[in-house]
């Protein structure tokens, strides 16, 4: 797949405790938090965990990924019992994969806490994760409306994170890969500050990968910057459609059109 990636302080923090990875097959986006700003540390260690997965050989599989998560949930809490200062860091952690699944690539959506992925297709940008979070909780049961989210007091609060014991559940979703497949990667940096239809504007109407996401983070501070904002803009390349391959079939060579005309 192809990817594009894009990340910002944002306005208010110090720090940037957003870590990303794009792999060419693996891209992620973990929010780190905690304790005396060690955020950072819990969501570099993730991407450390994953990074071991672009050096190995064949495809991916789901189970990679869910080990990649056990390790990195395994660094966190051994990070953070060896030095105390760092104790109650964690990170969220959202991305996608091309996993081959019964011999054929599939795309495998996954997510702990409130960093997302949205598919983009159809003008729209469907949120495919589902948060880990106080409020999406209660809008969940119906005892909170969508719309009051945003500025809900219980906004911030996650309830699964990387760097817990017993280590967190990983929700998945797996579909075949169908080539333009387009997908969001996204801290919540991102999502606090812009509506999900604005989120589709942006990538739809941008050119290209990279400006659609320089052009998500630019408008995230712009919208006010209150948080690390990160996001990774993926297209899937997927097989050839049967169409592709009869024009393939059909096409050929300038050299030998040549040849023929001689
Ligand atoms: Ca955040």
């Amino acid at each position: 797949m192809d990817s594009a990636a894009a990340t910002h302080v944002g306005l208010v923090r110090a720090v940037n405790e957003d870590s990303y990875l794009a792999l060419p097959d693996l891209v992620l986006v973990a929010d780190g938090m905690g304790g005396h700003a060690c955020g950072d540390v819990a969501s570099a260690l993730t991407v450390h965990a994953f990074e071991r997965l672009g050096a190995r050989d064949g495809h991916l599989e789901p189970s990679d990924v869910a080990g990649a998560v056990e390790q990195a949930n395994r660094a966190i809490v051994s990070e953070a019992h060896q030095h105390p200062e760092k104790e109650g860091m964690g990170t969220t952690l959202s991305g996608v994969a091309i996993v081959d699944q019964a011999g054929s690539p599939h795309w495998l959506v996954f997510n702990v806490g409130d960093s997302r992925v949205y598919r983009i297709a159809d003008g729209i940008a469907q949120q495919m994760t589902v948060d880990h979070s106080e409020v999406a909780e209660l809008v969940a049961s119906g005892r909170l409306a969508p719309d009051a989210a945003r500025t809900h007091p219980l906004r911030n609060i996650i309830t699964r994170s990387l760097g817990t014991t017993p280590a967190p559940a990983l929700d998945t979703w797996l579909s075949p890969v169908t080539s333009g497949d387009r997908f969001l990667v996204c801290s919540d940096g991102l999502t606090n500050e812009l509506e999900d239809d604005q989120i589709a504007r942006l990538v739809i109407e941008a050119p290209d990968l990279a400006t659609a996401a320089q052009a998500l983070v630019d408008a995230a501070v712009a919208a006010g910057g209150r948080d690390n904002v990160t996001v990774i803009v993926v297209e899937m390349k997927g097989q050839p459609s049967a169409d592709e391959d009869q024009a393939q079939a059909r096409t050929m060579p300038r050299k030998m059109l040549g040849e023929d005309a001689k």
